[in-house]
């Protein structure tokens, strides 16, 4: 067998944060390693995401990779909240700095994987023709990276350009003196809504579900605070594996304090901007009353900023507690709608009859329209796991074991599924904390347990059926002692009709299920059969 025929150690799915760190690792432990992205270049999200807006929900010293001290000090944030510019220079900077480019194959897209038994590996194909054999399949395909347009009777006949934010056109879209309806009031459409108002002639953002969002107040970061953060690095880094990023916490329910100090603790938390408002208190996503207190707070500066009272109405949300909806981080999103050339058209009011060439008629009225901006999300967690035809053991579908929701073991694999991983999959923290802590985890679990097979000489490791119930059941369990399952959320897959129902992410603290995976390794990876020698 010649060097290009011999199988790889691992393929890597997709060059986003999480791709590119595992081809980093896996390459420093010998392993001959492949990625294949179906995008033109790297980032993942953040090559897709060209919306104007588009930035981190997470503070930019935070929101970045860890797992090289020289480049944490070297690199130098501009804003509190980067922007997708600044955050995809930032990864196509990791990519030329750790050579990880001759490596990436780009334009190709994953369609079949297959597990060959006799092989103890993948055998995989992709969409223009290239058949790989892997040992290993990493999956780093993105928890929020197939972008889902709305089912709304007739768009297909709207004459104007139809923009997803997921899918924004590199080379940016002029709005001046259009007519712009934007679909969609989740993070991209509380972001984007205030950039196309300041363009576009008229603006009708079309809202069926009104978001909690608080402000980001962003900022240029300045040095000096910057090299303060920096000279902290190792603790700050510490405490987001322990208890995540958005660590201003406190050990006091709502009602533990007077009114006057709730108030007073929700109004600082507002003043300082971002997440870290909804820890407030700690049982604030447990316990409905105490959620209610700061959900009262939102509205009330809702209706404080939007001038229209009705306007103001509709966008106070009331159908899901605060955080159970992931919570959005705006700059000026409820005082654009005191513009004079936006208008809010409350789907639950007067919902979307249909599309035309010309735009859409709603509750009898037809709106002209322009240009078309979908903010509607993605299929979230499990759909680009699921858009690839994987087929484990005897030659059964992935498709038909998640038929009625997602089921792994640690989020990392899936019974039946040797050698098959995933980063923040369903069933792990993922979306819940940030990003990029989880997925550095989730690589170095991985890369220790690949070193662990071929130092034990086994060739495959796969989830047991019973320890995978287990943890479908644990997670599940974790999920219903918070409020977040009261939400028509993607986390559970409710934006997608049809979808199963199930709550994906494990809402435990990240401290606590890095444990749980380091006890299942350090017990010889309990749980999972490894064999073959
Ligand atoms: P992605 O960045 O999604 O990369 C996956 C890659 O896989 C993509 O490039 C895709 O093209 C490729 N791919 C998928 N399927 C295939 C296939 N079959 N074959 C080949 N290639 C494939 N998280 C936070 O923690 N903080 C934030 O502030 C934050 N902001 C966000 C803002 C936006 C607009 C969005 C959409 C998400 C945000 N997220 C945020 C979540 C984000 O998903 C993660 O932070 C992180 O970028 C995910 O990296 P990833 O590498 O896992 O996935
Ligand atoms: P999203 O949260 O799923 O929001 C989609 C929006 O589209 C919702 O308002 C939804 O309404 C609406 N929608 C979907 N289908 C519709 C239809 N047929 N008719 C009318 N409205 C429809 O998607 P997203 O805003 O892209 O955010 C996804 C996630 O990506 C975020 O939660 C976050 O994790 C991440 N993100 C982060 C940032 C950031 O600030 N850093 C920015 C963007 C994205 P319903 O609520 O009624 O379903």
């Amino acid at each position: 067998m010649s060097e290009a025929d011999k199988p790889w150690d691992a393929v890597v799915i997709g060059a986003g944060f999480a791709g590119l760190y595992a081809l980093h690792a896996l390459r420093a432990r010998g392993k001959r390693v492949l990625v294949l992205e179906a995008a033109a270049g790297v980032g993942g999200v953040w090559y897709w995401n060209r919306y104007p807006g588009a930035r981190c929900d997470v503070e930019s010293l935070q929101y970045s990779y860890s797992f090289d001290a020289e480049l944490e000090q070297q690199w130098q944030w501009s804003e509190r909240y980067a922007s997708q510019a600044e955050i995809l220079r930032y990864i196509e900077h990791v990519a030329d700095r750790f050579d990880l480019r001759r490596h990436i194959r780009l334009n190709t897209r994953l369609v079949c994987a297959t597990f060959n038994e006799s092989q103890d590996g993948w055998d995989l194909l992709t969409d223009d023709g290239l058949r790989l054999r892997a040992q290993h399949c990493i999956m780093a395909t993105g928890a929020l990276s197939v972008p889902r347009l709305p089912a709304i009777e007739a768009i297909e006949s709207f004459e104007g350009p139809i923009h997803h934010t997921g899918a924004w056109p590199h080379e940016g879209v002029d709005f001046s003196n259009l007519r712009v309806g934007v679909i969609g009031t989740g993070s991209s459409g509380i972001q984007v809504i205030p950039q196309i108002a300041r363009q576009a002639r008229q603006l009708t953002v079309f809202q069926r579900t009104a978001n909690f969002s608080v402000p980001a107040w962003n900022r240029p970061l300045q040095d000096q605070e910057q090299q303060a953060f920096k000279a902290a690095y190792r603790e700050h880094r510490a405490r987001a594996r322990e208890v995540g990023t958005l660590y201003e916490f406190t050990d006091k329910g709502a009602f533990e304090v007077s009114e006057h100090e709730r108030e007073q603790e929700y109004e600082r938390r507002w003043n300082k901007g971002g997440v870290n408002f909804v820890h407030a208190f700690k049982d604030l996503s447990t316990n409905l009353a105490a959620n209610d207190t700061i959900a009262d707070f939102v509205r009330a500066r809702i209706r404080a900023v939007v001038k229209d009272e009705q306007v103001a109405q509709s966008l106070c949300p009331n159908d899901h507690p605060l955080g159970t909806k992931r919570i959005c981080v705006d700059t000026g999103y409820y005082e654009t709608y005191n513009r004079p050339n936006v208008r809010l058209v409350d789907l639950k009011k007067t919902p979307i009859e249909r599309f035309g060439p010309q735009g859409v008629r709603v509750a009898g009225e037809d709106i002209a329209l322009d240009a078309l901006v979908c903010a509607t999300g993605y299929d979230a967690l499990s759909g680009a796991v699921l858009a690839i035809d994987i087929r484990g053991r005897g030659g059964v579908g992935l498709r038909e074991k998640w038929a009625q929701g997602p089921r792994t073991l640690l989020g990392l694999m899936c019974a039946g599924f040797p050698n098959l991983f995933m980063i923040t999959g369903p069933g792990s923290p993922s979306v819940l904390v940030n990003m990029i802590v989880g997925i550095e985890h989730h690589v170095q679990w991985i890369s220790d347990c690949i070193d662990h097979l071929q130092q034990q000489g086994h060739r495959t490791i796969e989830a047991t059926v019973a320890a995978q119930d287990r943890w479908v059941e644990h997670v599940n369990a974790a999920a219903h002692r918070t409020l977040l399952p009261m939400a028509n959320s993607w986390f559970l897959g409710a934006n997608i009709p049809g979808k199963p129902r199930v709550f994906m992410p494990y809402a435990a603290k990240i401290g606590v299920y890095r444990r749980e995976c380091q006890e299942v390794a350090d017990q010889g990876y309990a749980g999972f059969i490894l064999s073959g020698a």
